[in-house]
């Protein structure tokens, strides 16, 4: 396979179209493209033919306003190239008006009330800025994709691109206020970068089709422990299996088709476990790329008679998986602003970035945990295997041992660290490995970026990034204000990174973050500590994120309204699927293999005690599972007069507080007789696969 050539085939990049349009036409769309601006009509048509022709001369026959609602997931409706003709024949036409705007009837989509539903009419707006691309289907289809923002008739956002692109704009713009007031003429442009590390299971598809609660929730509701689960640390990084290369090699295939640059592939800790990594790049279309690498990796693994497990917590005692979302800022004059520089300016600049994500991330704690916030991520956070719900920023020995010498208007205590005057002295040179070696900190500074490290594995990266660039845009603004007003910028730039430390340096936490002292010193430091998404979710009315949301015009309030309400209804809806799965789950499956070995213990004892032989080990063991099953039956009971009880209640945060407080508890209860009931019955009997199956078959 030669990369170079297969590398970006199926996207409408810079290189096609330059081949593709004329000079002139393209010229005007570069430069929509970099300054964000509307591409005239006559443009549009030039555009549209022009990517219609190459996606026929590719085998396209249809094209989509491809778009990310808030199902998380992103939506398509095929429309043809066809157009009749009066002879009777039809021509394959694209308008730029098509090409631009869309008008699906997706009125089944989540709202949250944007929209009445009799209000059908949506919109779809084309980003121009992320590149329009070819879908293949395994039926030989092959549709132009054009990433488009989503919204209703009355603008209100309905997707998560939409406030994506406007988080974007409001940070770049705060970012140049904040260079020109360090004296930068020359930057006109910031881009937010990002890169995700995807993590994900694989599993044998003939097994997973067996599981009725992977198939529709995504993780296992009952389990018993696999007699091996992770701790012989022989997984992580080890030798990747054939079965498994052949299968990285067809995803990666597919992603360099679409320009998406896969580049890191390896085992991850738990069994049967695995991460990708592409390498970084504009937030928006990071965002894309993320939700198609979900969607390949599903695709490719069943064309492998695979499944592939995108949930955050696919089997239970095992690692969970995230998506370390790692994320920087640069200006078009290719200067990273999170990496230490050489001169005094540079490194007087890297600081003031720092300060600011410090007071973003302390000042809105509670925003940044709620934007990773669902219900897999639940099971997940706190539990020795990913960050705990405390948000805290790991800064390393190094440059918090600087930023506090600053503060404290002292000297260092670090050996590299010297009397430094900001923006006059050099900052001293920090090792960058060295900031990298905490994998505990939910939001950790490695060397020249932000790893967030408490994203969910299987929810669009948009959330986090958006709630990132916004809190970082109100802190950029505040400093800009300081240091345009300042008459001694070295003055005020130490100023501002003393103010930082006192109020925020609370945030900054380079130990275990998976440690019991650390639960209690964040107490004790005031650091919130949010277990469960309804509790998160509930930060979205607060008076401080609708007034950031606003201010930024990021969200309005009616649309931060209409995503709390969505957010919560997934939630609930999710619970409930989850305790429908393990009703039938538990009912036609569970309660009749073990009524079948009831029945065969009893015919047993029969038998013994006519032969007057000791009935003792059967009869204890009948006991003992007829303990267990009239307990799990008393359960099902409990968990469909719960369900439908939290069913009936209608407001949306008590409804998905009665999920979380109520159906979650008696499930759990009930998977505790079926796990113990799992390692009493026999195998034979068993009715689904069990933990060592899916773990260790492939
Ligand atoms: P790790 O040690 O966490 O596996 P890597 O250095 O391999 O880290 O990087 C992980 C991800 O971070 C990759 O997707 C990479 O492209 C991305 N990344 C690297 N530099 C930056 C940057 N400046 N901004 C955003 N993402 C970046
Ligand atoms: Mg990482």
């Amino acid at each position: 396979m030669d990369v170079t050539k297969i590398f970006g085939m199926n996207v409408f990049n810079d290189a096609v179209m330059r081949r593709w349009l004329p000079k002139d036409t393209y010229k005007v769309l570069k430069k929509s493209i970099e300054q964000e601006t509307q591409l005239p009509v006559e443009v549009a048509d030039v555009v549209a033919n022009a990517m219609k022709d190459w996606a026929i001369e590719r085998g396209a026959t249809h094209y989509t306003h491809w778009f990310q609602p808030l199902t998380g997931i992103t939506a398509e409706k095929h429309d043809s190239f066809i157009s009749p003709t009066l002879q009777g024949g039809v021509v394959m036409e694209f308008s730029g008006k098509q090409l631009v705007k869309g008008e699906p009837d997706a009125s089944s989509l989540p709202s949250g009330g944007l929209r009445d539903t009799c209000e059908a009419r949506g919109y779809t707006a084309w980003d121009c800025t992320s590149p329009a691309f070819l879908k293949e289907d395994a039926a030989g289809d092959v549709t132009l994709c054009i990433p488009s923002a989503f919204c209703s008739y009355t603008g209100g956002a309905l997707d998560k691109k939409t406030p994506l692109l406007r988080s974007m704009t409001a940070v770049s713009e705060q970012v140049l206020r904040l260079l020109r007031s360090l004296g930068n003429k020359t930057t006109q442009k910031v881009t937010v970068n990002i890169g995700a590390e995807q993590e994900y299971f694989l599993v044998e598809k003939e097994l997973f089709a067996q599981r009725l609660d992977l198939i529709v929730a995504g993780r296992t509701l009952f389990g018993a422990p696999a007699p091996k689960g992770q701790e012989m640390e022989d997984h992580y990084f080890g030798q990747i299996k054939d079965r498994v290369a052949e299968f990285m090699k067809d995803f990666d295939k597919e992603l360099w088709k679409l320009g998406i640059a896969s580049t890191t592939k390896h085992n991850e800790v738990a069994p049967s476990q695995f991460e990708m990594a592409p390498i970084f790049t504009t937030a928006n279309i990071a965002a894309d790329q993320n939700q198609l690498v979900m969607e390949i990796l599903q695709k490719v693994a069943l064309r492998r008679n695979l499944a592939c497990l995108l949930h955050e917590k696919p089997y239970a005692g095992l690692n969970g998986s995230g998506k370390h979302t790692n994320w920087s800022l640069s200006t078009d004059d290719g200067v990273n602003l999170l990496e230490p520089g050489e001169t005094p300016h540079a490194n007087a600049q890297f600081l003031i970035f720092i300060c600011a994500l410090i007071k973003a991330v302390d000042l809105h704690a509670d925003m940044v945990r709620r934007s990773a916030a669902n219900s897999g991520n639940d099971l997940r956070l706190g539990g020795h295997e990913a960050p705990p719900a405390i948000i805290s920023i790991f800064m390393g020995d190094e440059l918090t041992d600087i930023l506090e010498a600053i503060a404290q208007g002292k000297k260092a205590k670090s050996a590299v660290a010297t009397d430094m005057k900001v923006g006059v002295d050099t900052l001293p040179h920090f090792p960058k490995d060295n900031a990298d070696r905490n994998r505990t900190s939910p939001f950790a500074f490695t060397g020249n970026k932000f790893e967030f490290r408490m994203v969910p594995s299987s929810a669009s990266i948009s959330r986090p990034i958006i709630v990132l660039n916004t809190v970082v845009t109100e802190a950029l603004d505040d400093f800009a204000t300081r240091l345009e007003k300042a008459e001694d910028i070295h003055k005020e730039t130490a100023s501002i990174i003393k103010d930082t430390m006192r109020e925020h340096g609370r945030i900054v936490f380079n130990g275990n973050n998976y440690s019991d002292e650390w639960e209690k010193m964040a107490k004790k430091r005031g650091l919130l500590n949010i277990s469960s998404t309804v509790a998160a979710l509930k930060v979205f009315l607060g008076k401080k994120a609708v007034s950031i949301f606003e201010k930024y015009k990021v969200l309005s309030k009616e649309e931060i309204r209409a995503r709390y309400e969505i957010y919560l209804g997934q939630y609930s809806k999710q619970i409930n699927i989850e305790a429908n799965a393990a009703l039938d789950m538990v009912r036609t499956l569970y309660i009749p293999a073990v009524v079948q070995f009831t029945k065969e213990l009893a015919e047993s004892i029969e038998k013994l005690e006519a032969v007057k032989v000791s009935d003792e080990v059967q009869r204890d063991l009948l006991a003992k599972v007829s303990a267990h099953l009239k307990s799990a039956y008393r359960s099902t009971q409990k968990l469909e007069k719960e369900r439908e009880k939290a069913l009936k209640i209608s407001d949306c945060l008590e409804r998905s507080e009665a999920f979380r407080d109520k159906v979650l508890v008696v499930m759990t209860k009930l998977r505790e007789d079926i796990d113990t009931l799992e390692t009493l019955t026999p195998r034979r009997l068993w009715p689904v696969p069990t933990y060592a199956d899916l773990l260790f078959k492939l």
